[in-house]
């Protein structure tokens, strides 16, 4: 717990110094803690402690945590791959879905949110390679996407989120960083209105806020190894 505390502490630091350091407005980057495999206490230990935001891949897991923390008002992100059987419970337990890369999927997660009052927070999850096994769309298709995404009723299409290839290089995780954020750019140059750029992890976090992230997503660096 103790530990928790600390790392929790050390990444807001962290996060401040690089908006400083690399002029970005103070407060501008948010932190989202990334809880999956990690228990219910550890997370609510956290959130007392200031943390607002969590973020879970698996939707049977998150369902059970989403639950036993349900009096305590925490903002819940998507960020598992979304198949199509799970996108009603996806719909109508989190407050964001960062990893839509398909409309098929964004439809239906439209239709399933119009139970709700508040539109769904929305990511379009780009990726920068072609490996077929990663999920996420290419830099090219994203603009048709964020078209089709815009009229949908019951999403609210907040931006861009990517997990970029593993590299060590600070300047190779800016390089692509940079190329996300100039999509960002054009397409609010086009009008697209869009806040969020979801990027950095805890390897790289410090170059995504060199290149514009608004959400970093930090699970190891909060909570240790998996
Ligand atoms: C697990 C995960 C993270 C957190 O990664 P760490 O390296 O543990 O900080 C961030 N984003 C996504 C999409 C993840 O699946």
């Amino acid at each position: 717990m103790t530990d928790l505390l600390t790392n929790f502490h050390t990444i807001l630091q962290r996060i401040q110094v690089c908006e400083q350091k690399y002029h970005r407005t103070t407060g501008s980057v948010s932190l989202l803690a990334v809880s999956k495999t990690h228990a219910p206490t550890l997370i609510a230990t956290l959130h007392d402690a200031g943390q607002q935001s969590f973020a879970e891949n698996y939707l049977q897991e998150a369902l059970v945590k989403i639950s036993a923390l349900q009096e305590k008002r925490l903002i819940w992100h998507y960020i598992g791959p979304i198949q199509s059987n799970k996108a009603k419970e996806i719909a109508q337990n989190f407050s964001w879905v960062q990893t839509v890369c398909r409309l098929k999927e964004a439809k239906l997660l439209s239709q399933y949110r119009a139970f709700n009052e508040s539109p769904l927070n929305i990511c379009i999850q780009i990726k920068l390679d072609d490996n077929p096994k990663k999920s996420g769309i290419s830099l090219e298709e994203a603009p048709t996407l964020v078209d089709s995404l815009q009229s949908m009723p019951h999403l609210k299409l907040r931006g861009l989120m990517t997990i970029p290839p593993l590299v060590e290089d600070f300047e190779r995780q800016r390089e692509y960083y940079r190329e996300v954020c100039n999509l960002f750019t054009t397409l609010n140059a086009y009008g697209a209105q869009l806040d969020t750029l979801s990027m950095g992890m805890t390897h790289d976090f410090e170059a995504a806020i060199a290149e514009g992230a608004t959400i970093i997503r930090i699970g190891t660096g909060l909570f240790g190894p998996r």
